[in-house]
């Protein structure tokens, strides 16, 4: 095989891997058949739904409706995007993944493994530290005064640095982590004028920071109150490493990541010893962001687990606008949101504690969605039948609002709020329903239009995973002869004029069939597969996949009299537009020769077809 760069690894992975066997790691399988069953993980699965075909390396729940390789299923049941798929596959099949072709030294600061291990050497020097080192002594008073009880403190590793400014870099010598390894992974600091290294987190209580893999990957840390020698913020985080991304991470979710995704709820708060405390106390989703907003990125990771969160503020109206933003962002995400605010200013922490997760929860439910909430805030003394203007205002604000989420989507609870709330707001300002709805769909008509030419509409609410039902047949077609007979790919590039589909996902799968068949000389449906990145594109081409092998069962033609067939329609379909062309221009652009060409082409392939 001779794949370039950054394929190689894919399909390295894939070679070295077993469906059967990495599906076997999370549920049991029994073999059906040529098939293997098991009970599928993402639905209340009575009987096993999930079929597993060892042959074509691809699963599928019917149930669900979704499938996949080795590399989705990972995706899926991890929570992770298919380079960190691609990573915990490589880990277990024993392959080392270079970093664009840059050769791993082991032990050095570009190996990851070395990165992660340095990472979890550092945790548990800070965790053993604040269990039993005297230098200890205050924090583990402070954190007892918190209320965090041992199974706490120990469930989440929460550990101490001491003051001093080389306690790590000094019981660093006799491992194998380097002082270049320890700042790489934002460990030590490095002095601006002096050039010298130093413990980054000095005389702070440190709070292992986790990925879902719960892998400790970065930490927080927080000051002792009145530390004479405290200096920078009340906490700090590790900088932005190759392991860390502060944007993708939520503290406590490596602890309540399971009980988030089987609730389908979390409680995102604004602390670690909220978050903490609410675990302590029996609130087991709670999670918290790491010293950012919470942002876009943010509920592209949460999604995987959840589509309603509780969002518990801090009090003060200082953060009124910021709440603002946060709504915008979770109605345009179509999240489900509710916001919570604790009672006379009282953060989670000490709430938990006094009143418990019984009465917490009972004020979640009460608390607002994120369109009542807005309400309550602009209608905040008004009176609407005297102050017009204000209350023009208002509405209008609502209604912008409101338009953040598509339409025709029934896909949220937000848009089930909407019918609730337009009659409602037609109350209370005075405005006939049937404009309200005319004014919102304008407001959806210029806000479409708007974000459809912005390049920033990639980020925008995700779109809807491509179906095969959306695909025209034509296209379906040709992927189902490609999937069924790779080889004739060698035909399609042979053609005069190379084969293109209309830009979208089959058009996409084309190009991934002519850059492997390129690059290793056969395209069969698990390379396929491997080299596509996207879960539900996978899941797709498993669709089509079972499609096209239960059509081929029972078809008359062989893929390559449907391939022969395919390029004579599109010939006529091109001829047909030529000549309307030149019908319409009187312009002689027809080259005679050209068709001739391709109609050898064809008449070629059908003698295959009949084996001639
Ligand atoms: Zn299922």
């Amino acid at each position: 095989l001779s794949f370039g760069p950054h394929h190689d690894a894919k399909e390295q992975v894939r070679q070295a891997i077993d469906l059967v066997e990495v599906v076997s790691r999370y549920l049991d399988l029994r073999p059906q058949g040529r098939d293997f069953v098991g009970h599928c993980p993402w639905h209340d699965d009575a009987r096993p739904s999930l079929r597993v075909n060892r042959e074509r390396q691809s699963w599928k729940c019917w149930v669900c409706n979704i499938g996949g390789d080795a590399f989705s299923f990972v995706m899926r049941k991890e929570g992770v995007g298919f380079r960190e798929a691609l990573e915990m596959l490589a880990e277990r099949a024993g392959i080392e993944l270079s970093v664009r072709g840059v050769a791993i030294v082991r032990g050095s600061s570009n190996d990851k493994r070395t990165l992660y291990q340095a990472v979890a050497w550092a945790e548990e020097q800070f965790h053993r530290c604040l269990l039993s080192a005297p230098e200890a002594e205050p924090a583990r008073r402070y954190l007892q005064q918190r209320g965090l009880n041992a199974d706490s403190l120990q469930r989440h590793r929460v550990g101490f640095s001491p003051a001093g400014w080389q306690w790590l870099l000094d019981r660093a010598r006799s491992t194998p982590y380097s002082p270049e390894v320890l700042e790489t992974v934002g460990l030590v600091g490095r002095s601006e004028r002096s050039g010298n290294l130093y413990d980054f987190f000095r005389g702070r209580i440190v709070f292992p920071i986790r990925d879902p893999q719960k892998r400790p990957i970065a930490f927080g840390g927080r000051v002792l109150p009145d530390d004479p020698e405290a200096r920078g913020g009340k906490y700090i985080n590790s900088r932005e490493t190759r392991l860390f991304s502060k944007s993708e991470q939520f503290y406590g979710l490596d602890v309540v990541g399971d009980n988030v995704r089987r609730t389908r709820h979390a409680t995102i708060m604004e602390g670690y010893t909220d978050v903490i405390m609410a675990i302590q106390q029996g609130l087991t989703d709670a999670i918290a962001v790491l010293g950012t907003a919470l942002n876009q990125r943010h509920l592209h990771v949460l999604r995987r687990y959840t589509d309603a969160v509780t969002l518990v503020l801090d009090g003060d109206t200082a953060g009124q606008r910021r709440t603002n933003e946060l709504l915008e962002l979770f109605v345009s995400q179509q999240m489900d949101v509710r916001i919570l605010t604790l009672p006379e200013g009282q953060d989670p922490c000490d709430f938990l504690q006094s009143r418990g997760a019984t009465e917490f929860q009972r004020l979640a439910a009460d608390a607002p969605d994120a369109l009542e909430h807005k309400l309550r805030l602009v209608t905040q003394g008004l009176d609407a039948a005297k102050d017009t203007h204000r209350a023009n205002q208002a509405l209008e604000e609502m209604l912008r609002i409101i338009a953040l989420a598509p339409a025709g989507e029934a896909r949220s609870a937000t848009r089930l709020r909407e019918q609730q709330l337009l009659p409602r707001l037609s109350r209370e300002f005075f405005v006939a329903e049937q404009d309200l709805r005319l004014r919102l769909d304008e407001l959806r008509r210029s806000r479409r239009a708007t974000t459809a030419s912005a390049p920033s509409a990639a980020t925008g609410p995700a779109a809807a995973p491509p179906s095969l039902r959306q695909l025209a047949a034509r296209d379906v077609e040709l992927l189902e002869i490609l999937i069924l007979e790779p080889a004739l790919i060698g035909q399609l590039a042979e053609l005069h004029e190379p084969v293109r589909l209309p830009p979208g996902v089959a058009q996409e799968i084309l190009e991934i069939f002519q850059r492997v068949w390129r690059e290793a000389g056969s395209a069969d449906f698990p390379q396929i597969m491997a080299q596509v990145e996207d879960a539900d594109v996978k899941s797709l081409l498993v669709e089509l996949d079972e499609q096209a092998r239960e059509k081929a069962e029972r078809a008359e033609q062989s893929p390559l009299g449907r391939l022969a067939a395919w390029i004579d329609s599109c010939r006529r379909q091109a001829t047909d537009q030529q000549r309307r062309r030149q019908m319409s221009s009187l312009n002689e652009t027809l080259d005679a020769g050209q068709e001739l060409n391709l109609l050898q082409e064809i008449q070629e392939l059908a003698r295959q077809t009949r084996g001639e």
